[in-house]
């Protein structure tokens, strides 16, 4: 039987629920226990597919072609596990298979209640990962802030799991925020104790507060939320602001966070956690050697959480390549032809980044053309990969108007179409090609180098593909499609070999890079743009040296 551990929040929302459930699971992990971590998310969607980027951040999407939360990337980057649709819930998704179960007449003319008909579907889905013994503990995170209207059914579910299972099956952690008040120059645990009073008149008693805070909590204070909170001194954790996400779970592990919760769910015999490869990790991010500058193109680059796994990727990529990865974001709608030397000045490496729709499309384009003609290493994800391959047919084969029919129905060469399958396609949600797919690479080729491998498996999330039709075209002019899914044809790969390093992927590869697996793909990119900065450099200092003489 798995255990469960629930993690809810309070106070405020943004204070990293995601981090501390999966340092938790980390550290569980790291001793040795079978974990994984779901999501529960209050709103109605489905799922977050069709949400904008701007309201939700990154759509994160798993192997079985789930579009979820941001969060299971999080999980999957410091677990090097794999999650699934199973793994995020909305209340969107628990309504449709209980409004379902309903028009199939399942209820038997009952009345459909949210108390017990809802919470007994989140309470079976709270439970489902359990079901086949793959896993000893099962985290769950309770998206939204105790309190919230929309999550009282999450919250009344594990009130009824915490009195239906054994005691040392199921706990309680609670995260809440002990803000500083800097002209008293004082800690106040005011709204942690509004926060658990909120949560325990809802029967949800926490087994373990954990506190996100500035300055570091004495044990006076951490004594005081015991006391006015309920549980033991040592269930109050001190969580500190950290300078990189990935030192959280080092100081989860000062705090024994995970002792205390092995010790409530009666599990013994774990030894210390092994942690070597992550602390080997932290070194190198901690103590580069050098710093590389890469230009991240997009059109959501206000919101950092909009490429969140492209974002991180480069952090496990600079680790294992000792540099710092310093990303510059440059807004594609300002870019032209007669601006683009001057804002992409001083890279060292260019991304193009995923996206949909038509804004900023030509300002990527120029980018592209910009690092294709001076040498410059470029990388370009999904979208970035179609709009190397819409600059090279305009401006190497002569297309003018060749575009992407996603941009341009109406275009005389459509490099870039529709999926077959696609057009038949009249729902939103979920009706991407999602999820993994297989791909083939051509031997000897940059792709094959860098994955030092000839069959791949990558995920997916897009409706438009490189257009068959033009491949030889394509290929006799230098660009080649090194890869391609071994049933379908389709191009999931181009390079260009006189190029030092240009490749674009029709995949996602930042949404399987783990702390302990860096994506081979933005390894290499990585390094690329290293040695780019070297040549910058050393060309620097000759010229320099050639003035002084
Ligand atoms: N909009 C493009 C497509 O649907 C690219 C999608 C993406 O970058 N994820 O094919």
């Amino acid at each position: 039987m798995a255990k469960f551990i629930f993690v809810t929040g309070g106070v405020t929302s943004s204070l990293g629920k995601g981090i501390i459930a999966a340092s938790l699971a980390k550290l569980l992990q790291a001793r040795g226990l079978r974990v994984t971590i779901q999501k529960f998310d209050p709103y109605i969607n489905v799922d977050p597919g069709t949400l904008n980027p701007y309201e939700h951040g990154e759509c994160f999407v798993t192997e079985d072609g789930a579009e979820t939360d941001l969060d299971l990337g999080h999980y999957e980057r410091f677990l090097s596990i794999y999650t699934s649709q199973a793994n995020n819930v909305t209340t969107g998704r628990i309504y449709q298979t209980v409004i379902n179960k309903e028009r199939a007449g399942d209820f038997l003319g009952k009345t459909v209640q949210v108390v017990p008909h809802i919470t007994d579907e989140i309470k079976r889905r709270m439970l489902l990962l359990g079901d086949d013994n793959k896993y000893d503990v099962i985290l769950t995170e309770i998206g939204g802030t105790v309190g919230d209207i929309e999550s009282l059914p999450f919250i009344e579910a594990v009130r009824q799991l915490q009195w239906e299972l054994p005691e040392e099956d199921v706990m309680v952690v609670h995260l809440t925020l002990i803000p500083y008040l800097k002209a008293a120059k004082e800690l106040k645990t005011k709204p942690t104790q509004h926060s658990v009073k909120m949560l325990s008149e809802t029967g949800v008693h926490p087994d373990i507060i954990v506190c996100r805070t500035e300055e570091p909590l004495n044990n006076d204070i951490k004594r005081k939320i015991a006391l006015f909170c309920n549980v033991k001194p040592e269930a109050v954790i001190e969580a500190m602001d950290a300078s990189t996400i990935y030192e959280v779970p080092l100081l989860m592990l000062r705090e024994k966070l995970d002792l205390i919760c092995l010790k409530k769910l009666n599990l013994s015999g774990y030894g210390e956690p092994q942690l070597d490869k992550w602390i080997g990790f932290l070194d190198k991010l901690k103590y580069p050697r050098s710093k590389v500058t890469i230009g991240l193109i997009g059109k959501y680059i206000e919101l950092q959480d909009a490429y969140k796994s492209i974002l991180e990727s480069f952090v496990h990529a600079g680790a294992i390549n000792e540099v710092k990865v310093q990303v510059v974001n440059v807004h594609s709608e300002f870019i032209t032809q007669e601006n683009v030397a001057e804002k992409l000045d001083g890279l060292d490496g260019l991304l193009v980044a995923p996206g949909f729709g038509h804004r900023g499309i030509e300002g990527k384009i120029v980018a592209v053309q910009y690092a294709r003609e001076k040498g410059l290493p470029f990388f370009g994800i999904c979208l970035g990969m179609q709009m190397a391959v819409i600059e090279f047919a305009r401006n190497i084969l002569g297309l003018k108007d060749a575009h992407s029919t996603e941009m341009d129905t109406s275009t005389s060469h459509a490099v870039i179409n529709m999926m077959e399958e696609q057009k038949k396609i009249r729902l939103m949600g979920g009706t991407m090609r999602l999820g993994a797919y297989p791909c083939e690479i051509k031997e000897n080729s940059l792709a094959h180098r860098i994955y030092n491998s000839t069959n791949i498996s990558e995920r997916h999330r897009h409706r438009y593909e490189f257009n068959n039709d033009y491949m030889e075209q394509f290929e006799s002019n230098g660009m080649v499609m090194s890869g391609k899914n071994p049933e379908s044809g389709l191009v999931e790969i181009i390079e260009i070999p006189s190029h030092p390093f240009f490749i674009g992927v029709q995949y996602h590869p930042e949404l399987k890079s783990t702390v302990e697996r860096p994506a081979p793909l933005f390894v290499s990119f990585i390094d690329a743009a290293k040695k780019y900065n070297e040549k910058r450099s050393s060309f620097k200092t000759s010229s320099l040296q050639d003035a002084l003489i």
